[in-house]
């Protein structure tokens, strides 16, 4: 089995749900008391995501590319960036000289199996509004709408509660009526493309199709470390 490296902490919130979904699925794979081989790297989320605000992805970069030298020393065989947004830096993680299991390739794979042509996505405002995610999707021919008059809505859902730990009914509610919005306008399914928001809607609250970010890349790390 090989070793995963995930990079952690972004928030920590959904790196719980990654530790659950790699050991779930080896646990599905291989049975009885087998487990993940797995390093986590965590960083400290705040002086991130105020680098995210500032638009100083530089600073970004070099925590992660910090994090992804500190998996590899420690015997990681791949790494996992265990957020979307954070996807803004995937070739400075590679720099580290390992595989890094991209989360929105990893997520397109399903789209094509389920012949989704048109796809909605949810996320931060960096995933929607900048081009280094979509770009991935539209490759592959797949169209990408993102909710235009709720961008604010859904980014605060994010970092103000989700990322925070923060569970609410009403945000819930709002979720259910930006994607049946999407729907309406023609999405035949919709990528929750923040790996915390699958901790308050999931596909039984959507009437389409709901592709999970964390659990798509989990799942995915998991099948390749028994690879
Ligand atoms: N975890 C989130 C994501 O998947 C948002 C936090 C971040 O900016 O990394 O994009």
């Amino acid at each position: 089995m090989k070793t995963i490296g995930l990079i952690g902490g972004m928030s920590w919130e959904s790196t719980v749900t990654y530790y659950q979904v790699i050991n779930e699925t080896i646990r599905r794979e291989l049975g009885g008391l087998h487990s993940a081989r797995i390093l986590i790297s965590s960083i400290d989320f705040a002086p991130v995501a105020d680098a995210q605000e500032a638009g100083d992805w530089d600073f970004c970069s070099s925590v992660m590319a910090r994090a992804a030298m500190d998996l590899k020393k420690g015997g990681a065989d791949f790494i996992l960036i265990g957020a979307n947004t954070m996807h803004l830096c995937y070739e400075d993680v590679r720099k580290a000289g390992l595989p890094v299991l991209h989360i929105a390739e990893a997520t397109v794979n399903r789209l094509e199996k389920d012949h989704i042509h048109t796809v909605g996505l949810l996320g931060t405002k960096f995933t929607m509004c900048m081009d280094f995610y979509k770009n991935v999707i539209l490759e592959k021919g797949i169209d990408v709408l993102i909710p235009e008059n709720d961008i604010d809505t859904v980014n605060s859902i994010i970092y103000d509660e989700l990322c925070q730990g923060i569970l609410r009914e009403e945000s819930k509610k709002e979720l259910q009526r930006i994607i049946s919005n999407l729907m309406d306008e023609g999405a035949e399914g919709v990528i929750l493309g923040c790996t915390e928001l699958g901790l308050l809607i999931s596909q039984q609250d959507c009437e389409i199709p709901v592709y999970d970010t964390t659990l798509i890349h989990g799942e995915e790390a998991a099948l390749l470390s028994l690879k």
